[in-house]
């Protein structure tokens, strides 16, 4: 029998690379539901889709910030049935904090880790009662280490791997598999949508020591790093193909490995306010607003408080920002 997969953000880059090359398995092995926030972007899918449009692949609207939107679509299936749950949708922000407000970072949270969550909280409970199911989630490396005026990006995608690792020990009861998938840079129009906007950055805020890396070392940078060991979203299909057909799937699974370095000396190297929330309790008892708010405390808050002092110190060069975090 096929396994159903459901896949988001497939109107470009790596989602549309993966529902197209999935949907045309040569053992037919999947029924395909690539999904996407506008309809009126299928064009692309459609083409790359070929002849398994209306036979292995079948286009769905999904906005992974509607939980109604989520609803109706997992609804739609046949039996509300998925097999392999494959988020993908995401955004990317670079600059300094100094430059973005709290609701442009929110933003980014918003989709790139409450997006995977309002998903899982309607496809979970299904599992559990199957038995069955492959949660897949497209991370990133930077789900591992934070790079340079990524901060809110890599926070959401380290907000995902946390969650997920939360999740695993869950998971192992109900034999469901979960699998971060960590890329680097993969050359879609991501890396475009984030250079053009971190070029529209209003620098103003930011001092000029700051303003000046941003531009002379980060941008002057970004693009000759997509080029050196930027991977194809294509790559990132076969990846994420060879894992979904495992039978025992690796929790995390790095495409490239030219990161691998960067990745181990994080922990092999532990250089590196005290108001925090702690919530336990099984996801599908928890609203995404009461995880909003844990959110709101333990990560933004600290974020608030940096952005009003981040400046100054920057400017006296001096200062030493401690964190309460946890194993
Ligand atoms: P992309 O911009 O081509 O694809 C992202 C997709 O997500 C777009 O189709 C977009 O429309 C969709 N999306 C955004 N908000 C949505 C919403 N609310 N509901 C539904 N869909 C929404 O870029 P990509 O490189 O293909 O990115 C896919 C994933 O890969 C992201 O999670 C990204 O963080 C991750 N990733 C990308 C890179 C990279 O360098 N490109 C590296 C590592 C990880």
């Amino acid at each position: 029998t096929q396994k159903v997969v459901l896949i988001t953000g497939c109107s470009s880059g790596i989602g549309l690379a993966l529902a197209a090359r999935i949907a045309k398995d040569e053992k037919k092995r999947f029924m395909v539901y690539a999904t996407m926030r506008n309809l009126s972007k299928c064009e692309p899918l459609v083409e790359a889709a070929g002849r398994t449009l209306g036979r292995t692949l079948e286009i769905k609207q999904l906005d992974v910030c509607d939980e109604a939107s989520i609803k109706a679509c997992v609804d739609s299936l046949p039996e509300r049935r998925v097999d392999i749950l494959i988020s993908n949708a995401g955004m990317g922000l670079i600059g300094p904090i100094e430059c973005h407000s709290i609701d442009e970072m929110k933003a980014i949270m918003d989709t790139n880790f409450f997006g995977f969550v309002r998903l899982l909280k309607e496809v979970l409970p299904d599992m559990k009662r199957r038995k069955m199911g492959h949660i897949v989630v497209i991370s990133s490396v930077m789900g591992i280490q934070g790079i340079l005026f990524n901060d809110i990006y890599a926070a959401s995608k380290f907000a995902l791997e946390g969650f997920c690792e939360s999740l695993a020990v869950q998971a192992l009861s109900f034999k469901l598999n979960i699998s971060l998938i960590e890329p680097g840079p993969v050359i879609t129009e991501f890396e475009r949508k984030v250079y053009d906007e971190g070029l529209k950055t209003d620098l103003n805020k930011a001092d000029s020591v700051t303003a000046n890396m941003f531009t002379n070392i980060y941008l002057k940078n970004y693009k000759q790093i997509f080029e050196t060991f930027g991977q194809t979203a294509e790559d990132i299909a076969e990846h994420t193909l060879k894992i979904i057909t495992m039978k025992n799937p690796p929790f995390r699974h790095q495409t490239n490995t030219v990161y691998t370095p960067m990745t181990t000396l994080k922990y092999a190297d532990p250089e590196v306010s005290n108001a925090g929330m702690g919530l336990i309790g099984p996801i599908e008892c928890r609203s995404i607003d009461e995880m909003k708010t844990v959110m709101d405390t333990n990560f933004f808050g600290f974020v608030r408080l940096l952005k009003e002092v981040l400046p100054d110190m920057k400017r006296r060069k001096r200062g030493h920002i401690v964190v309460i975090s946890s194993v």
